[in-house]
């Protein structure tokens, strides 16, 4: 099999400038793990967290998973200055930019390298340490409504 192109590692630092959690259309899609730090951080009930912070919408299968609101111009509903829960954030964006979609081509890296000043800078990631992350998706679901997780 072909090696990926990050074999060699890639670097990435994140800088706080808060570009991925503002002012874009995006989804935030939560596991059941999500939901539970969520709720600690929030120090409120899980159905109320879902009430107020979520909501259900189509992932790439068609199939109704939730994800976080967004306010209405579009900064994530979790973020007042900065992001409001950063210390138990979700999976999603603790791993950005190890993601699938974006480790899917070095041409995808770099697109997504024009948005965030963190890429290609900083800290590198080793293949093993990427794979590490990518490991992480499958081990936490993301919550499916089809499926009757909630
Ligand atoms: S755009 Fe990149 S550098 Fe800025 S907050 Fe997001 S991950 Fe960090």
């Amino acid at each position: 099999m072909d090696e990926p192109f990050y074999v060699s590692g890639l670097k990435f630092s994140c800088k706080r400038c808060s570009v991925c959690c503002r002012h874009d259309a995006g989804f935030v899609f939560l596991s059941e793990s999500d939901l539970d730090k969520l709720t600690a951080a929030l120090k409120m009930d899980k159905d109320k967290v879902i009430k107020m912070y979520c909501r259900w919408v189509k992932d790439w299968k068609g199939e109704e998973t939730l994800s976080l609101k967004e306010k209405q111009n579009k900064d994530c509903i979790l973020w007042d200055g900065g992001c409001s829960v950063y210390n138990e954030r979700p999976l999603q964006c603790i791993n950005f930019p190890f993601w699938e979609s974006i480790l899917s081509s070095s041409k995808s890296w770099k697109i997504t390298a024009l948005d965030c000043p963190g890429i290609n800078t900083g800290k590198l990631h080793t293949k093993e340490m990427i794979d590490e992350l990518l490991q992480k998706n499958s081990v936490f679901p993301i919550i499916n409504k089809k499926r009757g997780e909630l």
